[in-house]
């Protein structure tokens, strides 16, 4: 027989309670304090009072350009500093030898879910120089996973949208093709046309109905005047809640009064900032636009690709890393990186039926920690990773 309800019970809650989770048709259908006792039909998993923690957001990926789990490809560092320009091109040359992007996507998304993610957002390349391809592969991929993990897949102009002859038509193919979402690349310093490569992108959003989320690398002010930019759209739109900006590095390069201001400004449009908290790049304050009430949302961006040898698809690694390097010490402040990659990922990603709540999804990740500000300092790798009540990995590996 197979059982209608499964109870999770000696659940330790992040507020440090002990309870059991009932699951039913893949959701949690109630939470009750511990020592309920199974009925008929009801299977119980007893998690020995080990920390129950809600599914993490893997906010920013990219499935199709990983190397991850296939032959090691060295990093070739660009000739004058960083430039986006010839990291696409030497991207372009590591994609020509690589395995193939399927067989790379699955390695990547395994280490994804294996690590804790039961949701994620991945920008796929769409542009002249790849046309469709990557798009159609990565959703057979997402086909695939479904049951696994839940994945936004964004239309991403790796090559720029008016640098890239055709690219326009073929994002707005995207998504009638089945990406989620319209992407965006250095509207200045790439297409060096701010006004033409957001009237592209938002244009798409608003025929289409989908939201946007745009890389945006540009340092100090040439990239705080593109986020204004960006605000000022999705306001316009009023798409505020479905925007976001992904890097924005340029708010970490500014003086803390014109951060602020600007803060209150990407509050008001609701437009959200997706950082990684990067090696050795300028990054997002994210206490001062958490505290404007700015959605501050995560992801592994790049792991073992062409931009940097980094990344484990560990969003509670992304955590400590996003703690460590804002300074973040106290437990509100542990909490706060931890709601990153997780409450505030949903918001961002606006996922339906979030949380360890009545009603959600069963989406949880269960491992040994004290509490929440434990888990982000200790990042304890053992774990057990639920998707709609069932289990879909364990102790880095997927069952
Ligand atoms: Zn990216």
């Amino acid at each position: 027989m197979i059982a209608s309800e499964t109870l999770f019970t000696r659940a330790k809650f992040p507020d440090g309670t002990l309870k059991t989770v009932t699951v039913s048709g893949g959701r949690i259908t109630a939470i009750s304090a511990d020592h309920v006792s199974a009925t008929s039909g009801q299977e119980v998993v007893d998690l020995g009072g080990r920390l129950i923690l809600p599914g993490f957001v893997e906010g920013h990926i990219h499935l199709d350009t990983s190397f991850f789990g296939g032959k090691w490809i060295s990093h070739k560092p660009c000739t004058d500093g960083f430039d986006v320009h010839e990291r696409v091109a030497f991207q372009h040359q590591n994609m020509a030898i690589a395995e193939p992007m399927d067989v790379r996507a699955r390695k990547q998304l395994e280490l994804c879910i294996a690590n804790g993610s039961t949701s994620m957002r991945s920008h796929v390349m769409v542009d002249g120089s790849v046309g469709l391809k990557s798009l159609e592969t990565i959703l057979k991929v997402r086909e695939e996973y479904r049951d696994r993990i839940d994945i936004q897949l964004v239309a991403f102009p790796q090559s720029g949208i008016l640098k890239s002859p055709g690219t326009p038509d073929l994002m707005d193919q995207a998504i009638g093709l089945g990406a989620d979402l319209v992407g965006g690349l250095d509207p200045a310093s790439f297409d060096r046309d701010v006004e033409g490569h957001l009237n592209v992108v938002f244009g798409i959003a608003e025929k289409r109905g989908v939201d946007v989320d745009i890389h945006l690398h540009d340092a100090g002010t040439l990239g705080v005047f593109t986020i204004e930019q960006i605000c000022d759209r999705a306001a316009a739109l009023g798409m505020q809640g479905r925007v976001a900006v992904s890097h924005a590095y340029g708010l970490g390069d500014i003086p803390q009064d014109a951060a602020r201001r600007t803060a209150e400004r990407l509050a008001k449009s609701g437009v959200s900032i997706m950082t990684n908290a990067p090696g050795a790049n300028n990054f997002p304050p994210v206490a001062l636009l958490r505290e404007a009430g700015v959605t501050v949302f995560s992801g592994s961006d790049n792991i073992r690709d062409s931009w940097w040898p980094y990344g484990d698809g560990d969003m509670l690694g992304r955590a400590m890393m996003i703690g460590y390097r804002s300074g973040f010490y106290t437990d509100e402040e542990l909490e706060a990186a931890f709601d990153v990659v997780t409450s505030a990922g949903a918001r961002a990603l606006r996922l339906q039926g979030y949380g360890l709540v009545d009603g959600a999804k069963a989406d949880f990740v269960i491992l040994e920690a004290e509490h929440v500000p434990d888990a982000v300092v200790s990042v304890p790798k053992p774990r057990t990773v639920y998707k709609a009540g069932r289990p879909v990995a364990q102790n880095g590996k997927l069952v």
